[in-house]
């Protein structure tokens, strides 16, 4: 008998910008057949302790994880951690530092923003999340919710993008920093959605064998709705930097039609699947 495993190692909760507390999104992903979810919400894991005990009551298996802020090079780049320790010192110290970054740059944005007209952002983001939680999303529901824009791809191009009213240059964690935290979590380094980053190739290889030499093990070769060529290109960077390959939708919620749980691009077989490691 063959057992069918669908893999969903990229998701988000109401524990950082998603729309679906943890108990609904695991809910949501066993009803889409998934059997193995990570919950990787940005720069904190307190969502994880909910979905596992949802995960345990409707049979999914849960994979701890947690998706981390870092700035390189100029660019801001996404480091997944799975099967982490959550209760690591290290970790929680370090995700600690980024949330209280996040209540900094919250002011700035708002400030930013009701400069340009726009008053009351930061209490306005403030009822979807926490102030050390806080992020683009939060202030992109507020300025939705008050006319600004019509949606979220138009409020992100006018407001929150390089170069607009609310945007502030993100100070994140280093490379190095991130990728430490999650092994001394015991957890597994990703590289979160690799052909989403706005930079050339060449540079695009050198993060990656930088996120090789620092001890990084995978990077997400399937991604959301990513086209199957991309996809294939992502295979091929893998194997050339020999790194395990991992695949998650990046599921933020039901609103956006385009990314369900656990439906993305199947992988090329020529990758190893980083879950080939877990027991
Ligand atoms: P932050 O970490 O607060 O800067 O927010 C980053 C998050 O904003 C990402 O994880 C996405 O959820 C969301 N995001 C970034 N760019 C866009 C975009 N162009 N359209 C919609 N959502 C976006
Ligand atoms: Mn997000
Ligand atoms: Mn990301
Ligand atoms: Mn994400």
């Amino acid at each position: 008998m063959s057992v069918m495993t669908q893999y969903d190692l990229h998701t988000h909760s109401t524990a950082s910008d998603g729309s679906l507390s943890p108990t609904d999104l695991v809910t949501r992903a066993k009803a889409q057949g998934v059997t193995h979810l990570a919950l990787t919400d940005h720069d904190g894991t307190e969502g994880l302790e909910e979905a596992a005990v949802a995960a345990e009551r409707l049979g999914i298996s849960l994979i701890p994880g947690v998706e981390v802020s870092v700035s390189w090079h100029g660019a801001t780049v996404h480091i997944v951690g799975l099967q982490l320790d959550q209760q690591n010192e290290a970790l929680q110290n370090g995700l600690r530092s980024l949330r209280d970054y996040r209540r900094t740059r919250a002011r700035k944005i708002a400030e930013r923003l009701d400069k340009a007209g726009i008053p009351g952002a930061l209490e306005g983001a403030g009822k979807y999340a926490s102030e050390t939680m806080l992020g683009r999303v939060h202030f992109a529901r507020f300025l939705v919710e008050k006319g600004h824009a019509s949606d979220m791809k138009e409020v992100f191009n006018r407001f929150l993008v390089k170069n607009k009213p609310g945007y502030v240059s993100g100070h994140w964690a280093t490379l190095a920093d991130a990728v430490g935290w999650i092994r001394e979590a015991s957890g597994q380094a990703v590289i979160a959605h690799p052909a989403r980053y706005k930079m050339t190739n060449s540079k695009r290889r050198r993060l990656l064998a930088e996120f090789k030499s620092l001890g990084g093990e995978a990077i997400e070769v399937s991604s959301g709705n990513q086209h199957p060529e991309e996809v294939r290109v992502m295979a091929k960077l893998a194997v050339e930097f020999d790194l395990l390959a991992s695949c998650g939708s990046d599921f933020h919620s039901p609103d956006n039609n385009w990314i369900e749980l656990g439906k993305m691009t199947t992988m090329p077989p020529f990758v190893t699947p980083i879950w080939t490691q877990w027991q």
